[in-house]
């Protein structure tokens, strides 16, 4: 799954661009409570293929300290870690030294540049064309993104070199894809550590995935499970170490290419925004989740009653999901979690027939009728599969883009409920006949 990195001055619509790349995913978690959103990192589909979308922001590369200094390491790293680079330049405004400062930098980074020319809404294209031509990538791409103009052939254009991916499938034999995540120090790779053990590890390389997920297959109680590491997370010799940098990026990665993600935080801290933007990341991506509260050991029964109130208040969107308080030092709580992954999975691979979603469907109506809107009901016929990993599940009917949220979050529990799909989120979608 490609990462496609917005690069670009201050002010030439990056993130109108993120917002055009990456909504019709965002749609889909759009009034989440609760769900804390970061603006910089998206998922986008076109057809089947999902892409990430990273939006670097404050990019200087002359800024020596402070804030900006920081912002501009962030997009240093993300530029590094990039599939291929959007560089964005503001039609109206031309060219500007900042511009060639960044130019300058991109062309030392050695990946796929695309220059796009934004704001070119009625603007005159071979003169656009002429000016930024002198950047050094080629003839520009003219794309208007508060309009949406260019924006189609923009993406068919960015994603053309990379190959048709699928969404994680794992076959019988290897088990689930897990990926550990979380941000530094919570103790990921204590966790993995005690998960694999002793088990002799062998690291091969996932085909046609990322160029930096790395797939290590163990066994515990019998059951096959496939870890995706990443760079945050290496193996040396035996063990893992958190040996890189923490990266946002990779980890995002990871979650993409996992069937379930388990979200380790730190009992002995506060949970912050990364926690929560890591979370709200999984829920996007529609993977299966389980929360390990690790360091369960080195709290007090103080800190573990307002660890639970915090939780609630910050994290509860992921009311579908099971937490788990472990110690990952002590290898207390782990087989509990295993299981926990296991149910997420299982639930996450879930058929759902026809027949049973139809009539679960029709219960959930008799019981609480969609509300008319205008003169029309929304009339909702009958239901089917529509994918796995998240469960997706496609409702026919009649007036269907009138429904309130809060009546398709009522659906959604109501299909929760009747399958037990607990640990992973679930997708309605809908199909009207006109
Ligand atoms: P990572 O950066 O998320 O991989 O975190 P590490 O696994 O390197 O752990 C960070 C620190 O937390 C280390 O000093 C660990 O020994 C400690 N740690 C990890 N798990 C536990 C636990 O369950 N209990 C306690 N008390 N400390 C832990």
């Amino acid at each position: 799954k490609p990462t496609i990195v917005l690069v670009g001055r201050p002010n030439v619509g990056k993130s109108t661009l993120f917002n055009r790349l990456t909504r019709t995913r965002d749609a889909l978690v759009a009034d989440q409570p609760g769900l804390t959103r970061d603006r910089h990192y998206g998922i986008g589909r076109v057809g089947d293929r999902d892409y990430l979308v990273v939006d670097t922001a404050g990019f200087d590369p002359v800024a020596k300290d402070g804030i900006m200094h920081e912002m501009a390491r962030q997009a240093e790293q993300a530029i590094a870690e990039a599939d291929v680079l959007l560089f964005l330049v503001d039609g109206r405004a031309g060219r500007t030294p900042h511009d060639e400062q960044i130019a300058a930098r991109l062309r030392r980074s050695g990946r796929p540049v695309h220059l796009v020319v934004n704001k070119a809404e009625g603007l005159e294209r071979s003169l656009a064309s002429a000016d930024f031509h002198a950047l050094g990538f080629g003839a520009p791409l003219p794309v208007s993104a508060a309009h949406g103009d260019g924006i189609k052939q923009l993406i068919d254009l960015v994603l053309a070199p990379f190959p048709l991916d699928d969404d994680p499938q794992s076959s019988e034999d290897s088990g689930p894809a897990v990926a550990i995540v979380g941000r530094p120090n919570v103790g990921k790779s204590t966790l993995v550590n005690t998960l694999i053990g002793e088990e002799r590890v062998i690291a091969f390389d996932l085909p046609g995935t990322t160029r930096d997920a790395i797939a290590i297959p163990f066994e515990r109680g019998g059951k096959n499970y496939t870890l995706i590491d990443t760079a945050g997370l290496r193996r040396r010799g035996r063990v893992f170490e958190a040996v890189e940098k923490f990266s946002v990026i990779k980890t995002l990665q990871a979650i993409q290419e996992a069937n379930v993600a388990v979200l380790v935080l730190d009992a002995s801290q506060d949970i912050s925004d990364q926690d929560a933007h890591i979370a709200g990341f999984v829920l996007e991506a529609g993977r299966a989740l389980v929360v390990a509260i690790n360091k369960w050991d080195a709290v007090d029964d103080y800190q573990r009653d307002q660890l639970k109130q915090e939780i609630t208040r910050k994290l509860g969107f992921l009311s579908f999901a099971r937490f788990h308080q472990i110690s990952a030092l002590r290898s207390d709580g782990v087989g509990g979690l295993l299981k926990s992954v296991d149910a997420a999975y299982a639930a996450a691979m879930s058929n759902l027939s026809t027949p049973q979603l139809t009539r679960i469907m029709q219960a959930a109506i008799a019981k609480q009728a969609p509300p008319r809107h205008g003169t029309s009901r929304p009339k909702l016929r009958y239901a089917h599969q529509g994918g796995m990993n998240p469960p997706i599940i496609v409702i026919h009917g009649n007036s269907l883009e009138n429904l309130p949220t809060s009546y398709v979050r009522y659906l959604e529990r109501a299909f929760m409920e009747a399958f037990k799909l607990q640990g992973t989120p679930l997708r309605i979608q809908f199909r009207t006949a006109h």
